[in-house]
């Protein structure tokens, strides 16, 4: 099977490790794809480039063999000038493995949005999905998505290359990119917040954040 987690990674926090770490003992998977996403990160506010982004997260993935960095949405972006869209990634994985089971993970807040997501229909003709349940963040659903999930769930290994949703129900970490800013942001000014961001980092990823000054980071710790 092959099994996307994609993101910003804006930064790669200990949340996106531990949700692809459950779903390999979950799916019992040898590997998974975190897959950094060329869209832009978080705007407004001091950020990360691509570049740091993939950095991070390949230090992030450096010491378990199952966590794979992947890099080929951006490498698209690249060759074509402009971000890509999920359902494009997925074309060209399905070109190189038509007959695959391919399952793409997404938290529940995610999902939530996934009918704007563009030519969201086609991405279940190309992957199954499974879905996490994020704390914060309940499966109340819009209803035509709420009537897709009904129809689609299974509860057991996916059988076909796509078109099937798994609501995976696994303790997931109170986690998010953007509390991990926000503390980054204050952690200058505030030993707690430090303290705090270096719990939600893997270890090198704190340790690259303060090297470059990232994310409003003033001070080395
Ligand atoms: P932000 O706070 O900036 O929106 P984020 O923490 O949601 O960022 P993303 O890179 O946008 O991080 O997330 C990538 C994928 O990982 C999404 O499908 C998201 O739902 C999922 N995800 C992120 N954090 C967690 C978590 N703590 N537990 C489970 N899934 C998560």
């Amino acid at each position: 099977m092959i099994c996307l987690l994609g993101g910003t990674f804006d930064p790669v926090h200990v949340g996106h490790l531990h949700a692809a770490r459950s779903v390999c003992d979950a799916l019992r998977l040898t590997a998974i794809r975190l897959l950094l996403s060329a869209r832009p990160g978080h705007r407004g506010a001091p950020g990360a480039s691509v570049s740091q982004r993939w950095d991070m997260l390949k230090l992030a993935c450096a010491d378990d063999d199952r966590l794979v960095p992947d890099d080929l949405e951006v490498r698209r972006a690249r060759r074509v000038g402009r971000p890509s869209y999920t359902v494009e990634t997925l074309l060209e994985i399905r070109a190189a493995a038509p007959e695959a089971v391919v399952a793409w993970v997404v938290g529940s807040d995610a999902y939530r949005e996934i009918t704007t997501w563009f030519r969201w229909r086609e991405v279940l003709t190309l992957a199954n999905l499974v879905v996490l349940q994020r704390p914060g963040a309940p499966m109340a659903l819009p209803e035509e998505l709420e009537a897709l999930t009904r129809e689609r769930q299974v509860d057991c290994d996916f059988r076909a290359p796509a078109g099937a949703v798994r609501v995976l129900d696994l303790p997931m970490l109170d986690v998010s990119a953007t509390a991990v800013r926000g503390a980054l942001a204050e952690s200058g000014r505030n030993p707690a917040m430090a303290r705090r961001a270096a719990d939600l980092l893997p270890p090198a990823v704190y340790t690259y954040i303060n090297q470059y000054h990232l994310y409003g980071v003033v001070s080395d710790v």
